[in-house]
């Protein structure tokens, strides 16, 4: 008998992403081997780690030689690191559709070059360009880093032109270094996502339309399949398609989309598995992480159709008693296995079920039982509204 060898996936970063990726591929027979900085990185709980930095070129080496295909769990490895582990072993997605997706200005563009509006925006270097981009502009308008900004950080909204000084003094340091982005603040009707997957062959799939809220910039709540996206996920599907064959992308990306009166607007693109698909673990046929384990191998992908109607809330800062959720019908637990501090991701839970009303009536229940009426209030209404 032959000894079967399996496969090896690579993955850069170790965080909540790595650690759901690690996981997914367990049952297709996929090994990973994950790379952080930080001897903690909670993705070292499921898969082995080498603590290594990305300028660490020994280790990333020897981490290269160990693995078929390394992907990405953090969309900031620098580009340099990504270029050089190409020319070494397979790397998806390319380093290219990294390098757009990593800067605001380049992604924006790219969007509207697919056919993708975009909100207003214009690049700043210099403080003189920044009263020059407000005059065009206007305000309100949002002034952000091009690059390393994730989760609403690096960013400064600015009210009127009265507050531009501030802006600079905020961000003004950054502009060297990462470069700078004024855009048109939007006065959204809602925010969606398209959590979509493309194979090495060019196959593509798109989970349906997920409807997003956040709070002080960090997702909160996803709800899927969004309502009324009828008129929506066609064109959506269509712009997430073009976007993905012009970047020649592999893998899974989101497309974070602004609704203003029916139309839709690009906000940005993260290349990897994303926040807001989590709830595609049991609320779809095939979660994102096993599609992006699939794509990046080279396997057939599968099929991305919703089970149901699925809500996911973040735990942000640490996590609640576990029970109420663990005490419901199809609600489901996902702690990361972190360390608690002040805005930071440490789990999820999604909540599953047939048709709206036993889901806002599930909901209910698990925010009642937390004492988080106030809070759950606002979310659950508003899918009441839409259903
Ligand atoms: P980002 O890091 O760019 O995804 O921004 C985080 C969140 O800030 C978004 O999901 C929106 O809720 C909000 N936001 C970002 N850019 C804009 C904009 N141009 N207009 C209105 N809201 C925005």
């Amino acid at each position: 008998m032959t000894v079967r060898r399996q496969p090896v996936l690579g993955i850069l970063g170790g965080g909540q992403l790595a650690r759901m990726l690690a996981l997914a591929g367990a049952p297709l027979g996929v090994k990973s081997l994950v790379v952080d900085s930080a001897a903690d990185a909670c993705a070292g709980q499921v898969a082995p780690l080498v603590v290594a930095d990305w300028t660490d070129y020994e280790a990333l080496d020897h981490f290269a030689r160990q693995v078929d295909v390394v992907t990405f769990d953090f969309e900031n490895v620098p580009a340099e690191t990504a270029h050089w582990l190409a020319k070494r072993v397979a790397v998806f997605p390319a380093p290219r559709a990294l390098a757009v997706a990593q800067d605001r200005l380049a992604e924006k563009t790219l969007f509207r070059e697919c056919g993708l509006m975009t909100p207003e925006f214009k690049a700043v270097d210099t403080r003189e360009e920044l009263d020059q981009a407000l005059a065009i502009v206007g305000a309100p308008a949002i002034l952000k880093t091009r690059r390393l900004g994730y989760d609403g950080k690096g960013q400064f909204r600015i009210k009127t032109l009265a507050d531009a000084d501030a802006a600079w003094a905020a961000l003004g340091a950054q502009a060297t270094a990462h470069g700078l982005i004024l855009e048109a603040f939007v006065p959204f009707d809602r925010e969606l996502s398209v959590v979509a997957v493309r194979g090495r062959n060019g196959e593509f799939r798109t989970w349906p339309l997920t409807q997003n809220w956040h709070t002080d910039g960090v997702l909160s709540l996803s709800l899927a399949p969004a309502p009324d996206i009828a008129a929506l996920q066609e064109r959506a599907t269509h712009l997430a398609r073009t976007l993905a064959e012009q970047l020649e992308y592999v893998g899974v990306f989101a497309l974070e989309l602004f609704v203003k009166n029916g139309e839709l607007l690009g906000n940005e693109m993260a290349p990897r598995v994303h926040n807001s698909g989590h709830w595609t673990i049991e609320g779809a046929l095939t979660s994102q992480f096993e599609n992006h384990v699939r794509a990046v191998l080279g396997l057939p992908l599968g099929d991305t159709s919703a089970r149901g109607l699925s809500a996911m809330f973040n735990w942000i800062g640490e996590l609640p008693d576990a029970a109420p959720v663990l005490e419901a019908v199809d609600a489901h637990w996902h702690d990361y296995g972190k360390q608690p501090r002040e805005g930071r991701k440490v789990g999820h839970a999604t909540v599953c079920a047939p048709n709206a009303s036993q889901l806002v009536e599930r909901l209910s229940g698990i925010a009642h039982a937390l004492g988080r009426d106030q809070q759950a209030g606002p979310a659950v209404g508003k899918l009441l509204e839409n259903r």
